[in-house]
C-alpha cells in the first residue's frame, strides 16, 4: 500500500472524503489527485522522507489535504495551532525541529512574523503559503510539482508530532506512530460501529487530537469527514475554532444539517453552546464528547432532549479515545467514560500498586495506541512511564463492570496546611449554589498554609456573596472552604476546552482581582 489515502482511492473511488457546508463534495478519487499534485510541489520545496513539516490553517479542507500529503511524501506533520501567537510558532516550530511552515490566508501575517522573530534569533523558519501569497511568503501553488518517491506505510515510521494542550504546563511534542493513529481508528470503530454513508463532523482544530483523530479515521474507515464553512468560526482571525472564541455555535449547526452529519466530535464547552443555539440534527447516531470533565447537568440536558451523548476519554499520548461510553451506557451510568476500547488496557495504580475496583489513584494506560514518548524529551518521558504503562496524571477509578471514572488531575489537588483538597469537590459545592453557573478552584501560594484554596466563580444572574459563604461552610470541610473567591464572565480555557489553570490564577491575582471576595 502506497499510503491510506492511496488505497481508498484505488478501493472506493466514488466515495465522499471531504464534505463541506455550502461546497460540493470531494470523492476520495478527487481528493487524491488534489494530494498527489500538492505533495509534488511540497517536495519542490525540500519535504521528504523525515521532513518535519509545520502546518498551521484552520479546520479547512487545505488542511486534510496537508495531512495526506505529509503522509504521501513520508514526512512528519506537526500541527500548530492557527490561533498560536508568532512567539509561540517559533517556539513550538523549534521544539518540533520544523524545517518548513506551511501557512494559509488567515495565518500568514502570524507565521511571517514568526519567520522574521526567528531570523532575529539566528534561526531559520522557511515559510510557505499555501493560499494567495503575500510578500515574503513562497506560495505553494505556484511551484511547479517535483517527481517524489512514496515510501512505503510502516506501523512504526512517525506520523506526527502533535502538541498537548498545556493544561499542566508548556504544551509537549507527542511522538505519534501511524500504528498509533491506525489501532486508535479500529478501536473506536470497534465500540461505535461504522456505517459506509458515515460523515463525521469535525469542528475541532485540527492541532488538537480531537480535530486530527476524524481526518485520519475517516481515510481508515473510508467515509467522509464534514467540515465547518469558513463562516463557522473556521477562518476568521480567531482561526480554528475550538469551544472559545471563534466557533458560532448558529452556523456550526447550520453546517452539521447542511452536511448531514452522522457523528461529531466535541468539548463540553462547544457542546453547551450548542443545545443552547438549537436543535441538533436527527441524522447524528453519537455525539463523542470529551477533551474536558462534562458535567452531570450537560448530561441531563442531552439525556432530556435524546441528543446520542458518547463520553469519552482521551489524550494526546494515546492518539485520543482510551475509553467511550456508548450513549446508553452514558444514560444508566451517568458520569462514566466507559470501558477502556480494544487493545487498551487501564490500571488504576496508588502509591505504586493497582488497586481494587471502586478504590481511587491515578489511570495508567497500555497498549498499541499509546505514544512511545514525547519528542526529544527524555526526562520527561521517563517520568510518564512506569511498570504498568503510561501514567496520565489523571485520578479516577474503574468500577466491578470495568466501567472508567475520571475524576481529576492529579497535579489538581491542593494542600493547604498538609490537607488534600480534591478541587472537584469545591467545584461540585459551588455549582451546587443557584446563583453560580460555573466554578474553577486553584490553590493559590499563602504564608501560613502553605497553599490556600481560591475560586474563579461565573455567576448567573444575581450572586449574593455571603450566601454563598454560608452555602459553601455548610457543605465543606473548614480546610477546604476556598478563602478568595473572584467573578469572572467565563472561566478561561486552553484550546481543547479544559480550564486553564494558570490563566484563573493570574485572574484571581491580578488586575481583575478587584473582583475578589475573600471568606
Ligand atoms: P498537558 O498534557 O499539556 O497538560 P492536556 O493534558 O490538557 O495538556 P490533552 O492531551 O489535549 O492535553 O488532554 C488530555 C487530558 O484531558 C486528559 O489527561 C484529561 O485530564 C482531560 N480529559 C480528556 N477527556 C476527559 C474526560 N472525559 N473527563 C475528564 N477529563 C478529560
Ligand atoms: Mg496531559
Amino acid at each position: 500500500m502506497r499510503d491510506w489515502l492511496a488505497h481508498r482511492a484505488s478501493a472506493t473511488p466514488e466515495a465522499t472524503a471531504v464534505r463541506v457546508a455550502g461546497e460540493p463534495a470531494r470523492s476520495y478519487r478527487a481528493l487524491d489527485e488534489r494530494v498527489e499534485e500538492l505533495a509534488g510541489r511540497l517536495s519542490a520545496f525540500g519535504v521528504g522522507v523525515g521532513t518535519h513539516l509545520g502546518v498551521c490553517l484552520p479546520t479547512r479542507p487545505t488542511f486534510v489535504e496537508l495531512v495526506h500529503a505529509a503522509m504521501r511524501l513520508g514526512a512528519v506533520l506537526v500541527p500548530l495551532n492557527a490561533r498560536s501567537t508568532a512567539r509561540e510558532l517559533v517556539d513550538r516550530a523549534a521544539a518540533a525541529d520544523c524545517a518548513l511552515l506551511c501557512c494559509g490566508s488567515a495565518t500568514e501575517d502570524t507565521a511571517l512574523t514568526a519567520a522574521r522573530l526567528a531570523e532575529a534569533e539566528g534561526n531559520d523558519l522557511p515559510v510557505a503559503t499555501v493560499d494567495e501569497p503575500r510578500e515574503g511568503a513562497r506560495p505553494v501553488r505556484e511551484t511547479a510539482p517535483d517527481t517524489f518517491d512514496v515510501p512505503e506505510w510502516a506501523p512504526t515510521r512517525r506520523l506526527c508530532l502533535l502538541f498537548t494542550s498545556g493544561t499542566t504546563g508548556e504544551p509537549k511534542a507527542v511522538d505519534l506512530r501511524m500504528g498509533n493513529v491506525l489501532t486508535s481508528a479500529a478501536g473506536s470503530a470497534f465500540r461505535l460501529g461504522l456505517l459506509p454513508e458515515d460523515r463525521w463532523f469535525d469542528p475541532l482544530s485540527m492541532a488538537h487530537m480531537g480535530g486530527l483523530a476524524p481526518v485520519y479515521r475517516s481515510v481508515c474507515y473510508g467515509t467522509a469527514v464534514a467540515l465547518p464553512g469558513p463562516d463557522a468560526g473556521g477562518e476568521a482571525d480567531e482561526g480554528a475554532g475550538y469551544a472559545v472564541g471563534g466557533f458560532d455555535p448558529g452556523a456550526t449547526l447550520a453546517a452539521m444539517q447542511a452536511t448531514g452529519a452522522t457523528c461529531v466530535s466535541l468539548v463540553p464547552a462547544m457542546l453547551s453552546g450548542l443545545l443552547d443555539a438549537g436543535a441538533l440534527p436527527d441524522s447524528l447516531r453519537f455525539v463523542l464528547l470529551g477533551g474536558a470533565p462534562a458535567t452531570d447537568d450537560l448530561l441531563e440536558r442531552c439525556f432530556e432532549r435524546d441528543v446520542p451523548v458518547a463520553p469519552t476519554y482521551g489524550m494526546t499520548e494515546t492518539a485520543s479515545q482510551i475509553a467511550t461510553a456508548r450513549p446508553a451506557e452514558a444514560r444508566d451510568h451517568v458520569g462514566t467514560v466507559g470501558n477502556p476500547l480494544f487493545t487498551t488496557t487501564v490500571t488504576v495504580v496508588s502509591e505504586g500498586r493497582t488497586v481494587d475496583p471502586g478504590e481511587r489513584g491515578e489511570l495508567v494506560v497500555s497498549g498499541p495506541v499509546v505514544t512511545p514518548g514525547y519528542y526529544r524529551d527524555e526526562d520527561a518521558t521517563e517520568r510518564a512511564f512506569g511498570p504498568h504503562g503510561f501514567h496520565t496524571g489523571d485520578l479516577g477509578y474503574r468500577d466491578e463492570a470495568g466501567r472508567v471514572w475520571v475524576l481529576d488531575r492529579l497535579d489538581d489537588r491542593l494542600n493547604p496546611g498538609g490537607e488534600t483538597v480534591d478541587p472537584s469537590e469545591v467545584v461540585d459545592a459551588l455549582r451546587a449554589f443557584p446563583g453560580v453557573a460555573d466554578a474553577a478552584v486553584v490553590g493559590l501560594p499563602d504564608e501560613s498554609l502553605g497553599e490556600r484554596v481560591a475560586a474563579l466563580v461565573v455567576p448567573d444572574g444575581t450572586l449574593d456573596p455571603s450566601a454563598l459563604e454560608r452555602h459553601c461552610r455548610e457543605r465543606l470541610a473548614g480546610f477546604k472552604l476556598p478563602r478568595s473567591v473572584g467573578l469572572a464572565d467565563e472561566l478561561p480555557r486552553t484550546g481543547s476546552g479544559t480550564v486553564d489553570r494558570e490563566a484563573v490564577r493570574e485572574r484571581l491575582r491580578g488586575p481583575g482581582a478587584d473582583r475578589v471576595v475573600s471568606f
